[in-house]
């Protein structure tokens, strides 16, 4: 994927100088000590993956010089790649005991209105952005990075419990999943069926810049839609499939 697609735009070039002005030492610690040569690249502490809370969370951000970066902070990225994978497809997933409703599609498709209409009160809804909206709510002002990571770690926890769930009576479980093989790796750890909400990019971008909750984020969800668009195979047709 060129760059310019991942988020390195205008604005990061701005970001970037700004930062690196003000931190203009590597900060690689070797053997206890900072590296100290001139800083030329703003690296990802955590590997942002495409999320644009960590690509855009300053606290993320660690200065380096070019030989850090290429000789020593690969295995550090491959490492924290491998957790972070982890988190977002986890394993020990067992078939749910009750019916799993997996409803998938980009930012704006509508997924949270179609589980509002669709569920009942006896009906469990996993979904990380409320998941991770109620720990913001009570960590304050914690670190993004980490948040993320506990709304995931919750998440799973959610789903792990599928498998022994006496209290509800359906699960809906919301989740993007651009990629069709992440679509059917759930299904077939969880059982239950895919609803894919291929809401066409335009209407989405519509009801991204018209939702009040998404101010502020919406170049993040309109570009995470655009993101997901361009991870469907040829010809994406526009479609809402419900079985
Ligand atoms: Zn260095």
């Amino acid at each position: 994927m060129p760059a310019r697609e991942r988020g390195y735009d205008s604005r990061w070039d701005k970001a970037r100088a700004t930062f690196l002005s003000r931190r203009p030492h590597c900060e690689f610690v070797v053997d206890g000590k900072a590296c100290g040569k001139p800083a030329t690249i703003v690296d990802h502490v955590v590997p942002h993956r495409g999320d644009q809370e960590l690509f855009w969370d300053s606290g993320n951000w660690m200065p380096l010089c070019a030989h850090c970066h290429s000789s020593r902070k690969q295995s550090l990225e491959h490492r924290g790649s491998a957790a972070a994978r982890a988190r977002a497809m986890p394993f020990g997933i067992r078939p749910s005991r009750i019916p799993v409703i997996i409803v998938c599609g980009p930012p704006g498709a509508g997924k949270a209105a179609y589980v509002e209409i669709h569920s009942n009160p006896r009906d469990l809804v996993i979904d990380f952005d409320v998941i991770r909206d109620r720990l913001a709510s009570q960590a304050g002002r914690n670190p993004v990075t980490s948040l993320t990571a506990k709304a995931l770690d919750e998440r799973n926890r959610l789903l792990r419990s599928l498998a022994d769930d006496h209290l509800h009576d359906r699960c809906f479980f919301i989740v993007s999943a651009a990629d069709p093989e992440d679509r059917e790796t759930w299904r077939r750890k969880l059982g239950g069926r895919i609803v894919l909400l291929a809401t066409p990019l335009e209407e989405c971008i519509r009801r991204i810049q018209s939702d009040p909750r998404r101010y502020g984020k919406e170049n993040q969800l309109i570009d995470l839609a655009r993101a997901w668009w361009e991870r469907q195979p040829a010809p994406a047709q526009p479609l809402r499939q419900e079985a």
